[in-house]
């Protein structure tokens, strides 16, 4: 059987599947398991989105591409009755010209009612945008947790305390199976939890319970802290983060993340290698019967390096990139391309499938 992983790339994606199988939410909700994601500042491995399930449905009617910033601007004030744009949604803080191209782009994919009165546009909506998201958990995966992947994850989890964007924060670090997890000795906030986590069995343990954030009360953004050196006396300098700002940049990293899953890997690596493959890893039920993960996973593998390529090497400027050769295409693919056109097609419907 090929391990589970070999890869800290390969250990975020098994804990992907086990969040998208086994991650109990809050409340009675939908889960949508995405990774990669974040802010300008911060980003993040795994995000689980913990939704609405009503509210996930009304989503759903906008279709699977994300509503960016200025989509949702107009889409999240369009009126129930017809009305003139510019009189009919608040003031953009930006030029009404960009607001008039986001009414065409919403009125191209359907999502928003149009038509002219004289030179006037005006705008109906369709559906009211439902409040979807419920919390927003963001996962640091760590396989190996030394003390000097501690130190440096130990600052990123504090700025992600102090801003408070998700509801809850975590580490997921490999199970050693030691009485006490080592990864508890680190210095880590306590407001974060550790989950050890065994990616072949796809099995995870609770090893310190996360703190619920203050996501609807001001944040406080670290922009700059001293070096803690000897020489170093400055001061740190925050800034304040207003809850509203909060929740808008929640709820774009939710679209975001309803739009790309998690397994939209395969969009950044080149399945159109004649290195690439996907191999299949069975999950095997964990033995605390807690969860029991079935069928398999689909790992993406290197014939050229003999392992599971890292998700940034396995680009086009990777030194052993070789193109599928033409005949791959002309034979036994005819229609549908090579095997690496395959590839993508088959996450790409296991993403779909996957969709709440
Ligand atoms: S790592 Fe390089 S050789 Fe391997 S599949 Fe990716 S691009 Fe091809």
């Amino acid at each position: 059987m090929t391990r589970a992983t070999t890869s800290e790339f390969a250990f975020e994606l098994r804990v992907c599947r086990w969040a998208e199988r086994c991650w109990r939410p809050a409340a009675d909700s939908a889960v949508i398991v995405a990774r990669q994601l974040g802010t300008r500042d911060r980003r993040w491995d795994t995000l689980v989105l913990e939704c609405d399930p009503d509210g996930l449905r009304e989503r759903a009617r906008f279709g699977p591409e994300r509503l960016d910033s200025n989509l949702l601007d107009v889409i999240g004030h369009a009126p129930a009755e017809w009305g003139y744009y510019r009189e009919a949604l608040p003031d953009p803080g930006y030029p009404w010209r960009y607001v008039r191209e986001t009414i065409h782009e919403a009125d191209d994919r359907g999502i928003l009612e149009t038509r002219r009165a004289g030179n006037r546009i005006e705008i109906r909506r369709k559906w009211p945008y439902p409040d979807w998201l419920e919390r927003l958990v963001v996962v640091e995966n760590k396989p190996d947790l030394d003390a000097s992947a501690a130190r440096r994850l130990g600052a990123q989890l504090e700025f992600d305390v102090a801003l408070a964007l998700a509801d809850e924060v975590w580490v997921a670090t490999r199970r050693t199976g030691e009485r006490v997890e080592p990864a508890l000795f680190e210095d880590l906030p306590v407001e974060a939890g550790i989950l050890a986590f065994d990616p072949e069995t796809l099995s995870a343990s609770v090893v310190w319970h996360p703190r619920t954030l203050a996501v609807d009360r001001p944040g406080t953004q670290i922009l700059e802290r001293p070096s803690g050196t000897a020489r170093d006396a400055s001061a740190a300098r925050f800034a304040y983060v207003d809850p509203d700002v909060k929740a808008r940049t929640r709820l774009e990293i939710a679209e975001r993340a309803y739009e790309r899953g998690w397994r939209s890997f395969v969009e950044t690596m080149r399945p159109d290698c004649r290195g690439f493959e996907l191999r299949a890893v069975a999950d095997r039920p964990t033995r605390d019967g807690e969860c029991e993960p079935r069928g398999s996973q689909l790992l993406p593998y290197c014939r050229a390096l003999e392992r599971q390529p890292r998700a940034a090497e396995c680009s086009g400027s990777c030194p052993a990139f070789e193109p599928e050769p033409p005949a791959w295409r002309m034979r036994g693919w005819p229609l549908e391309g090579g095997p690496g056109t395959r590839c993508r097609a088959l996450l790409e419907a296991r993403k779909r499938r996957r969709r709440p």
